[in-house]
């Protein structure tokens, strides 16, 4: 797992490629994206809670600020759940692995992943038949997660 997530020195590397520094925020919002497991998609405004409760003093222009060059960067990926916030997760620092695909239950709105990619296939028969190079791709599945649909079946037997 590790492996695919970028290192604060590969954060560094892209600054200064692109002439920017390294900064306090810049290192402590990679580093919330490296560290949330439980929900890795976070909005500019979820970042800026989560820093402000471990006594992180920075504005939210300054978040979304640099949550937005990250995501220039390839570091974040931007990603929109129709829920009228855009949130970010971290990109996969491979460029031969593609983004994992997300599964939205549309009950408890859960976000779950899915690392497989199992588009090969189709992205060789896309290539193959227009001549488009694929290099990502951004995948949501709309259902409903193994918890609910058990919950729809007790509700229709009752
Ligand atoms: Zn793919
Ligand atoms: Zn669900
Ligand atoms: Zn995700």
């Amino acid at each position: 797992m590790s492996d695919k997530n970028f290192r604060l020195q590969d954060l560094r590397a892209r600054l200064s490629a692109n002439h920017y520094k390294m900064t306090p925020q810049r290192k402590e919002i990679l580093q919330i994206f490296l560290e949330n497991n439980a929900d890795p998609h976070l909005s500019a405004e979820e970042v800026y809670e989560v820093l402000k409760k471990k006594d992180f003093d920075f504005g939210l222009a300054t978040i979304y600020r640099n949550v937005e060059l990250l995501s220039t960067l390839g570091i974040l990926s931007k990603i929109n759940f129709d829920d009228g916030r855009t949130r970010y997760e971290l990109a996969s620092a491979d460029p031969k692995v593609h983004q994992h695909h997300h599964l939205i239950c549309l009950k408890c709105k859960k976000i779950f992943e899915f690392e497989e990619d199992l588009l090969e296939n189709l992205e060789t028969t896309i290539t193959t038949k227009s001549g488009f190079e694929i290099v990502n791709h951004e995948v949501k599945f709309f259902g409903y997660c193994a918890d609910c649909k058990g919950k729809d079946n007790a509700d229709k037997k009752s």
